[in-house]
C-alpha cells in the first residue's frame, strides 16, 4: 500500500478517494434499529474533533487524492453551528464533492444556507411515509418535518438528492412501492438499503433483513423497471433502476447480500477522531492524538496510510457497529 502520485492505493489495489466524516455522535432521533431507547455512552465534548481539526484532516486528505467528502453522524444538523464547518470546508481547494447524510428533521430551515454554502448533495433518511409508523421507528420524529425538508431541497434545485430507506421486514416492506412512486414526479433517487443486524440491544433484528433481490421483486410486481448503468458521481454502491417514465431513479444497496468491498474506496473519520478503515471490520488509527500534538505533514500522511493499510479485503458481514460514532 502506497501513495502513488497523489493517490492512496491500498494493498488490494483499491484507490482510496472518499472520506465519510461523522461530525457528532449526538442525534435528535432514536431510531429503533440504530440507538437504544435508554441512550448511549456518548463522547465528551472535549473528545469530539473541533471544526478546525476536521478541516485540517480534510485539507490533508485532499493532498492525498481524497476529493469526495460526506458529513454524517449522529445527526450532522444537530451539531451546533454546523454551517460554520461548511463555510470552512467551502474554502478548501480541491474538494470535488461535498455531501451530507441527514435525517431531515431540521432540513427545511437549513436547506437554503446549505445551498448558499455550496453543499453539493444530500442523502435524507426516511424509513416510513406513515406518520404514526415514522414516529414509532424514530421514537418521536415528526414525518412532516422531513417531508417539508425534502420539498424545500427540491425547490432549491439540489441535484442528486437521495432518500435512504432501510428495508425492514414487517416494518416498512408494505411501503416499498409507495416509496418507489415518489420518483414518478420527483427528481430523486429513492435508495433501498439492506438492513444490517447491529447490536443486540437495538431492534430485535431476527427476520428483519430483506435481500435486495426481494425488494426489487416487490417493486417490480406492479411497475416496469429498467436497469440503469452506474452514474459518474456519487454512484457509491447502489444498483440503479428506473420505473419506466419516472423522473427519478431507484437505488438498491446490497451491503449484506452482495458486499461491494472489492470496490470500496473510502475511509471514515469518527466524531472522536479515529480514522476507521471499514464500517464493519478492520482497524482504526487514532488521528486525534496525532492532530493534538502539533503534527508534521508526514505524520498525517502516515496516519492515512496506516488506516488504508488496515482495510480488510472484505468485511465479515458482522461486527459490533456503533453507527452513531462511525456514521452510516
Ligand atoms: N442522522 C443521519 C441520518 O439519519 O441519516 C446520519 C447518520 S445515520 C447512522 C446514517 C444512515 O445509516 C441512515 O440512512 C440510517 O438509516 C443508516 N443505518 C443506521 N442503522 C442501520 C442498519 N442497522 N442497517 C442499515 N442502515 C442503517
Amino acid at each position: 500500500m502506497k501513495v502513488q502520485g497523489m493517490n492512496i492505493i491500498d494493498k488490494y489495489f483499491r484507490r482510496i478517494n472518499r472520506l465519510r466524516i461523522s461530525v457528532t455522535d449526538l442525534c435528535n432521533l432514536r431510531c429503533v434499529y440504530c440507538r437504544p431507547e435508554s441512550g448511549l455512552d456518548l463522547a465528551r465534548h472535549k473528545d469530539i474533533l473541533t471544526y478546525e481539526e476536521i478541516v485540517a484532516v480534510v485539507r490533508h486528505a485532499v493532498k492525498l487524492g481524497i476529493k469526495s467528502f460526506r458529513l454524517t453522524g449522529g445527526e450532522p444538523l444537530f451539531r451546533k453551528n454546523i454551517e460554520n464547518l461548511l463555510w470552512m470546508l467551502g474554502k478548501v481547494q480541491g474538494i470535488e464533492d461535498l455531501a451530507m447524510t441527514t435525517n431531515g428533521i431540521y432540513l427545511k430551515n437549513y436547506a437554503r444556507v446549505l445551498k448558499e454554502i455550496g453543499l453539493f448533495r444530500l442523502n435524507i433518511s426516511l424509513d416510513s411515509l406513515d406518520a404514526a409508523k415514522f414516529e414509532e421507528i424514530t421514537r418521536g420524529g415528526k414525518l412532516k418535518d422531513v417531508l417539508d425538508g425534502i420539498e424545500e431541497v427540491l425547490r432549491l434545485g439540489f441535484k442528486n438528492t437521495k432518500i435512504n430507506v432501510v428495508a425492514m421486514k414487517g416494518i416498512n416492506d408494505d411501503e416499498f412501492e409507495e416509496f418507489a412512486k415518489l420518483t414518478l414526479e420527483r427528481n430523486l433517487e429513492v435508495r433501498f438499503i439492506e438492513f444490517m443486524a447491529m447490536n443486540k440491544d437495538r431492534l430485535d433484528s431476527e427476520g428483519k433483513y430483506i435481500p435486495m433481490a426481494e425488494i426489487i421483486d416487490i417493486i417490480g410486481r406492479r411497475n416496469e423497471l429498467t436497469s440503469l448503468p452506474p452514474p459518474m458521481l456519487g454512484s457509491g454502491a447502489a444498483k440503479l433502476y428506473k420505473i419506466n417514465g419516472a423522473r427519478g431513479v431507484l437505488g438498491f444497496v446490497s451491503a449484506v447480500s452482495q458486499p461491494f468491498c472489492t470496490s470500496c474506496n473510502r475511509l471514515r473519520l469518527t466524531s472522536d477522531g479515529k480514522l476507521r478503515s471499514c464500517l464493519l471490520s478492520g482497524g482504526e488509527v487514532d488521528l486525534k492524538a496525532i492532530l493534538r500534538n502539533d503534527p508534521a505533514e508526514e505524520q498525517l500522511t502516515d496516519a492515512f496510510l496506516r488506516a488504508a493499510n488496515l482495510k480488510p479485503s472484505a468485511h465479515s458481514g458482522k461486527g459490533h457497529v456503533v453507527m452513531h460514532e462511525v456514521g452510516g
